[in-house]
């Protein structure tokens, strides 16, 4: 067990100071549990269901003649620097994507027209190896059930500069404040930013709570910002863009909470 304060430990810095299972080894997995990553894409309740994480065993990188292997516990960032130093090209989405590897594969985590499933080969979910053709990938989804311990990366030479350059400069209008990310995701040929902006979202507060004045879509916390304001503004926001566009917006933030 790990005591985690979510206030400090989750992007949007907001949930409570609970004990979270740390899983060691892909047998006797811990069942009706909720699996926490780097909590960069979550939105945690104030009284969240039994929770457990990756232990630090699955925090490596290692490349054999399959490719890349990185477990699943390894953040983004290492990554990068990793394939930065060893000239390894399809890594480069990873500047400022916040995550571990395990969160990133299984958000099919990406920026525009690239996502981390592009240079993939297979995971290992359960102890059990499973081939990127036999997973279904989609938007901001990965369609896997169950723990991944591993992802297997090609292995190609050419880390690209421009690219790495070309996904620094598309994050500079991200705001800086805790947010978990894009709160929804985008309607198909359309922008949740662009939605909630003309709905009036841009900038809109709630107590310590708001949607970016810099980016629609983020919803940042102020500071001291709580569970329920964020959720009193998703809720308006998907209310106001429903009734004006009629389009349901989807969360791309996860809500973890007891039902
Ligand atoms: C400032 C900021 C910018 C961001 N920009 C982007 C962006 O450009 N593109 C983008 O796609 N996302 C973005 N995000 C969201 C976030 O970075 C991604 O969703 C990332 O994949 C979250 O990884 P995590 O480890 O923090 O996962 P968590 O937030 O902890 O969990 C996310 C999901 O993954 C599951 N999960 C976690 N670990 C595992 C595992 N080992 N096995 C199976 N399931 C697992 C969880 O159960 C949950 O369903 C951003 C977030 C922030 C704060």
């Amino acid at each position: 067990m790990r005591e985690i304060d979510f206030s400090k430990f989750s992007s949007i810095k907001i949930g409570p100071k609970v004990e979270v299972e740390e899983i060691d080894e892909a047998d006797n997995l811990p069942k009706g549990v909720f699996l926490i990553g780097g909590a960069n894409n979550l939105l945690i309740s104030p009284n969240p269901p039994p929770l457990a994480m990756l232990s630090k065993k699955f925090d490596y990188i290692f490349e054999d003649e399959d490719g890349v292997h990185v477990g699943a516990a390894a953040s983004g960032g290492k990554v990068l620097s990793y394939a930065k130093k060893r000239n390894l090209k399809g890594f480069e989405l990873l500047q400022k994507l916040p995550g571990t590897m395990g969160g990133i594969v299984k958000m099919n985590a990406g920026l525009k027209e690239f996502c981390i499933s592009d240079n993939l080969i297979s995971v290992l979910v359960n102890g059990e190896k499973i081939a990127k053709s036999d997973i279904n990938f989609g938007y901001r989804k990965s369609g896997i059930k169950g723990v991944i311990f591993e992802a297997v990366f090609a292995k190609k030479e050419g880390f690209s500069r421009e690219l790495f350059e070309a996904f620094k400069s598309m994050r500079s209008n991200q705001p800086k404040l805790p947010s978990a990310g894009s709160c929804f995701k985008n309607p198909p040929n359309d922008f949740a930013g662009r939605l909630l902006e003309a709905a009036g979202f841009k900038g809109k507060r709630f107590e310590n709570m708001a949607f970016s004045g810099i980016h629609a879509n983020f919803l940042v916390n102020l500071g001291g910002g709580t569970y329920e304001e964020a959720i009193t503004l998703i809720n308006e926001a998907k209310k106001s863009v429903f009734e004006q566009f009629g389009i349901e917006l989807e969360l791309e933030i996860e809500i973890v909470a007891r039902h």
